[in-house]
């Protein structure tokens, strides 16, 4: 699908309503491509480039707003697969007055030599740290959520604020959603702990670290749109290993509880506004 936008002034953008009917169109055009295997999805990824005809650093007049769907498997065909994460303190993702918080290509490419190196040492993702007082900020292309125990009993589930750095991801967004949903009770979820508390806080290696020697640290994962939640079971840090519990069968009650609310959304197993029906925008 592609619409091409003329641009009269730099602020004008493209209203998100219409966009989603064009996307509805582009899905109903492409439904026998919507697999219907549980787990896997028909992926949507809408894109806007500028495309004016000239060499120039510059606001571009004319931009192409093009959606991208393509069926896509399962992340967790035979269960979950926890990830061992490394965090070497010398790589840096993002900085304040950066571009962190934009969903650019530019997100993607510079991962992935980091990724084939901690491949090497046998971890599959990069988590992000940042500064001196080492802060989590991301893991990979996905947002971060860590669960601990409190000396009260309750449980708080951690990610880290939107301080610029971070990209407001819509899975991050959706888990903080349902997460306090279920805490002021308008929506209960099966399997979260009933006293859990959801903070959008800074955390840093130190707090992991000592949680971890206290036994409190009990659940670590990344969200994004493609797995929804990915389990982590270990980051690498300074030459040692921090294991983290996910669970006998691969991932923690909060990741497994936010897969289960988020598929039932996106599948039509429960009503929910999020969920848009195709032939109601058509
Ligand atoms: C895409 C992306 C995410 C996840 O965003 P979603 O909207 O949940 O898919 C998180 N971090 C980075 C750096 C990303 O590029």
């Amino acid at each position: 699908m592609l619409t091409v936008i003329h641009l009269p002034t730099h602020h004008q953008t493209f209203s998100g309503k219409e966009l989603t009917k064009l996307i509805a169109k582009l899905v109903s055009l492409d439904s026998n491509w919507i697999p219907s295997e549980p787990g896997y999805s028909l992926y949507i990824r809408p894109t806007l480039i500028g495309t004016q005809a000239a060499l120039g650093v510059h606001p571009a007049n004319d931009a192409l707003l093009f959606v991208i769907s393509s069926p896509v498997g399962p992340y967790y065909k035979t269960g979950f697969k926890p990830v061992a994460l490394e965090a070497d303190p010398s790589l840096v993702r993002a900085w304040p007055g950066g571009v962190g918080q934009y969903k650019l290509g530019a997100n993607y490419g510079p991962g992935i030599r980091v990724q084939m190196e901690a491949a090497k040492r046998g971890y599959q993702q990069n988590l992000w740290l940042f500064g001196e007082e080492h802060w989590l900020t991301e893991v990979g292309t996905m947002n971060l959520f860590v669960a601990l125990k409190r000396d009260d009993g309750s449980t708080e589930l951690v990610t880290p604020p939107l301080n610029g750095t971070i990209l407001p991801g819509v899975t991050r967004d959706s888990i903080l959603g349902l997460a306090r949903d279920h805490v002021s009770k308008k929506a209960p979820i099966e399997g979260l702990p009933d006293n859990l508390v959801v903070s959008e806080r800074e955390i840093n290696m130190g707090e992991i670290i000592k949680a971890s020697e206290k036994g409190s640290l009990i659940e670590m994962f990344g969200a994004g749109t493609a797995a929804i939640v990915s389990p982590v079971d270990r980051v690498g840090f300074k030459g040692r290993d921090i294991q983290i519990p996910a669970g006998e069968e691969g991932a923690g009650p909060i990741a497994k509880a936010m897969l289960k609310s988020i598929t039932d959304i996106q599948l039509g197993r429960v009503d929910h506004p999020w969920s848009v029906l195709v032939e109601d925008l058509l």
